[in-house]
């Protein structure tokens, strides 16, 4: 009897893939095992088994696999069938999801190399025979290929013998010799606690009378906690105190001193008790209590509590009640790059059961999440991670919180799968029988619309924690100021005021402009050109610390120009702000104040966050300028002042969502302000004060707000009434796209009529040298989501057909929004 498997291919391919098999092959192996399979003339890839079976295909005859690379499943059926479902609801193929899901160190391609760890030394003695056969090969020569070693050992599955070798760390493989992850945290220090009071601190001053250095360690910490009423970094005190940092350790070794690191005892510092027990106020309990009671009905309940109203210790409670259950927890975040804070935090509480699967790790550490997590380890029992968390294997998943549901980064664009993680994780939820808990101070419409409609179970914290006041938003009308000549650079006298006197107290400020960049445009005064990107269809936007022009789609830079090179005058000039301009002018207006600015230009490298958002907690800066990233959850005690520059260019965004995510935007910035006991103060900038949504933004009317939009979302025909599937399609030759875009959408037309918007060019219409075209298909309410994808699909195989268009491509995005 012949035997076959068919397998998941890390590529866009519909249909599985079948290879022959051996009889013992069949027998040894399983669904969810890797296997490394040739494809196509040379290319080998690492595929996972998908169904083993008897049915040779008929289009082709079936090559044989090249090697079996695991013992043991290294995926779960619930995953499987997870990867599935966003594979069909997203329109993409299961091997686009497992190229996801998978680390890269798992995905060993062809080229993975092996070669000898030089640190390590090993006797003959200690290896194997099939050991010691590579160890010796690899004195030979640099490097092997897996492939090399299964000719050299003469079996195919070789990967456990590689693997042994990694363990006694005789041999890297290429994958895995990756940098380290180590955050870099600033460390602390304070008294130990059991010094703290005064009588014990007289103790311990005569017990160190004997040792003169110590004391005087001790006694200048004592005085610098009274006076300076902040943490005390370890620096900081070996300066002051004239100490050697090993004098200082000798201290905490002795438990005289205690070192910690800014998180986890930020908190502790303000005399809050540990990180273990942590009461709920009497309105989180309610809120508490609520979502419990939803669950009993509904799978899935929407938090809407507003910033800082505690959600976090909400959810902190219902994890643990989890664990006590003996269930595994994954926590989404939007982006975790951002959440240091938020990982220490819970670290704290849960120690080492938290895992957190980070876009920054190195494939080695993924790999090890992965595999803590298929062997169901304590050390996986709270995962954290961004929206690709959601693929990895969980035995026994009891609730998913996604925090911050309403944030965009929660939809990946590019590439495959397309997925909106908010929506798979209910459904990953759901195949577990499992919650989710959806939490933000901003919902989205589409799923405070679920939640009105009863779908979702609605729970509402609409004080902050401590009944700190919301912060005081004034709106600030721009064109008045300007008119009465009220204006220094993009500052009105309004926000000087208030900043000034901020300052003054000692409170940090938060300045928001939703541009990075010096100043986006440059134009010139004669002619009026803006220069272009030679590759898309976008103007460069001048950034000034190099003095360059960038853009901002595809990376292309060049040294600013000194003359317009339509009309050769030297009159460019600068026209718009960004967040680099608002900067410059902060340290003009501010000069004896410390200013950084938190945009994607100074965040790039790996602990570009980290560094910028402690230094602000230690309060070495007074003012932070930043985009977006400002708004993402973080808490910081000493911000008194938001200041939100410009809030006419989020309202005029071209977008159907524009309102909606201004909103959402202005009041999560705003919620930066005044996190303690002081109440904050927030001035937004505008032409346009009288606007809606700034009405409601600063008297925090969200229920307004949503009533507003949806009625517009009702009249318009848009999600979450309607839905949108977005097709794409690109190619370098500008005619061909036309071609290719009308014929799809005369097709599409002939079916769903006027719902098929388009072909249009979107407002930048080439990108990297390519033409992009849009169709919008409209789904209204009553019409199956299923039947009109299948439609789709029916046309997009006729199209494929066509041999002009099959240079074109096509991408289709499912919920684009
Ligand atoms: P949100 O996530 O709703 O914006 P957080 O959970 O960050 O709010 O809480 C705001 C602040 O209040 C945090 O600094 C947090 O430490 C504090 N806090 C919240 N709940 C409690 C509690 N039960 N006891 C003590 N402090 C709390
Ligand atoms: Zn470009």
């Amino acid at each position: 009897m012949l035997h076959f498997i068919d397998v998941i291919l890390p590529i866009p391919l519909q249909k599985a893939f079948t290879y022959h098999i051996t009889e013992a092959e069949a027998e040894f192996l399983s669904v969810g095992m890797r296997v490394a399979v040739p494809f196509g003339k040379s290319k080998i890839y690492t595929a996972l088994v998908y169904s083993i079976h008897q049915n040779p295909p008929l289009a082709y005859d079936a090559k044989t696999i090249h090697q079996i690379i695991d013992d043991t499943p290294v995926i779960v059926t619930s995953q499987l069938k997870h990867w599935e479902w966003i594979a069909n609801y997203y329109m993409c193929s299961l091997g686009e999801v497992m190229r996801a899901a998978m680390p890269n160190a798992f995905m060993l391609e062809s080229e993975t190399m092996i070669s000898k760890n030089e640190k390590t030394e090993i006797l003959d003695s200690e290896l194997k025979d099939e050991e010691y056969l590579i160890y010796e090969a690899l004195s030979r020569q640099s490097s092997l290929k897996i492939q090399d070693v299964v000719s050299i050992l003469d079996k195919k599955r070789v990967l456990p013998i590689i693997n042994g070798l990694v363990k006694k760390g005789v041999v890297n493989l290429h994958e895995e010799m990756y940098e380290k992850y180590t955050p870099k945290l600033v460390r602390y220090v304070k008294l130990h606690y059991n010094h703290k009071s005064s009588e014990k601190l007289q103790e311990l001053l005569e017990v160190l009378s004997r040792a003169p250095k110590q004391r005087e360690v001790v006694l200048t910490l004592f005085t610098m906690e009274a006076a300076l009423k902040k943490p005390i970094k370890v620096a900081e005190l070996a300066e002051k105190s004239g100490a050697s940092t090993s004098i200082i350790k000798a201290l905490i070794d002795k438990s005289i001193l205690e070192e910690y690191h800014l998180q986890m005892d930020r908190v502790q510092f303000e005399g809050e008790g540990d990180a273990s027990a942590k009461r709920l106020s009497e309105v989180q309990q309610l809120a508490y209590d609520e979502v419990e009671a939803v669950f009993q009905e509904k799978p899935v309940a929407l938090l809407h509590g507003v910033t800082s109203s505690g959600k976090t210790e909400i959810y902190v409670q219902l994890i643990q009640k989890q664990l006590d259950l003996g269930k595994q927890v994954l926590y989404l975040l939007p982006e975790i790059a951002l959440t240091t804070q938020l990982v220490n935090r819970l670290q704290d509480y849960f120690g080492e059961k938290v895992a957190v699967f980070h876009s920054r790790y190195s494939g080695n550490e993924r790999v090890e999440v992965w595999q803590n997590m298929l062997a169901n380890s304590e050390k996986a029992q709270v995962v954290i991670g961004a929206r690709s968390s959601l693929l990895l294997p969980f035995r026994n998943l009891g609730l998913i919180i996604v925090d911050e549901e309403h944030e965009q980064s929660y939809k990946q664009f590019d590439p495959a799968p397309r997925y909106h993680a908010r929506d798979a994780a209910i459904v990953l939820a759901n195949i577990f029988k499992a919650k989710t808990l959806l939490g933000s101070a901003t919902p989205s419409l589409e799923s405070y619309f679920n939640a009105r409609q009863g779908k979702y179970g609605l729970v509402e914290l609409k004080t902050r924690f401590n009944n700190v006041l919301m912060p005081d938003i004034e709106l600030v009308d721009l064109a008045d100021k300007y008119k009465r000549k009220r204006m220094k650079g993009h500052f009105s006298d309004r926000l000087i005021e208030e900043m000034t006197e901020t300052l003054e107290e000692g409170f940090q400020i938060i300045l928001f402009q939703n541009r990075r960049g010096f100043s986006p445009i440059i134009e010139c005064t004669t002619c009026g050109t803006s220069p272009q990107c030679p590759n898309c269809d976008v103007s460069l936007t001048y950034h000034q610390y190099r003095d360059q022009l960038r853009c901002h789609y595809c990376g292309y830079n060049s040294a600013m120009l000194q003359t317009c090179q339509a009309c050769g005058n030297a009159t460019l000039d600068t026209k718009g702000f960004g967040t680099e301009q608002i900067e410059a002018e902060v340290k003009t207006l501010f000069p004896d104040k410390k200013v950084a600015r938190m945009d994607l230009d100074t965040t790039r490298g790996k602990y570009g966050f980290e560094k910028i958002i402690t230094g602000f907690e230690q309060r070495e800066v007074d003012i932070l300028v930043g985009t977006q990233m400002l708004t993402k959850g973080l808490d910081f005690r000493y911000v008194k002042l938001v200041g939100i520059m410009n809030a006419d260019n989020l309202l005029n965004f071209p977008d159907f969502r524009a309102h909606e995510r201004s909103y959402q935007l202005m009041a999560q910035v705003s919620g930066r302000a005044g996190r303690t006991d002081l109440r904050g103060k927030v001035l937004i900038q505008t032409y346009n004060p009288h606007h809606n949504i700034l009405q409601q933004v600063s008297t925090n009317a969200y229920e307004a707000m949503f009533t507003e939009q949806m009625n517009e979302r009702h009249n318009f025909k848009y999600p979450p009434i309607y839905r949108l599937i977005k097709i794409t399609f690109k190619h370098k030759d500008y005619n061909r796209v036309n071609l290719a875009a009308d014929w799809y959408a005369t097709s599409l037309k002939q079916l769903f009529k006027t719902n098929v918007l388009g072909p249009e060019f979107p407002p930048v219409s080439r990108i990297r040298n390519l033409y992009h075209k849009n169709i919008i298909i409209k789904i209204p309410p009553q019409q199956s989501l299923a039947r009109t994808k299948e439609a789709i699909i029916k046309i997009d195989n006729s199209f494929n057909a066509v041999k002009d268009f099959r240079s074109v491509r096509v991408v289709i995005n499912v919920d684009n929004y």
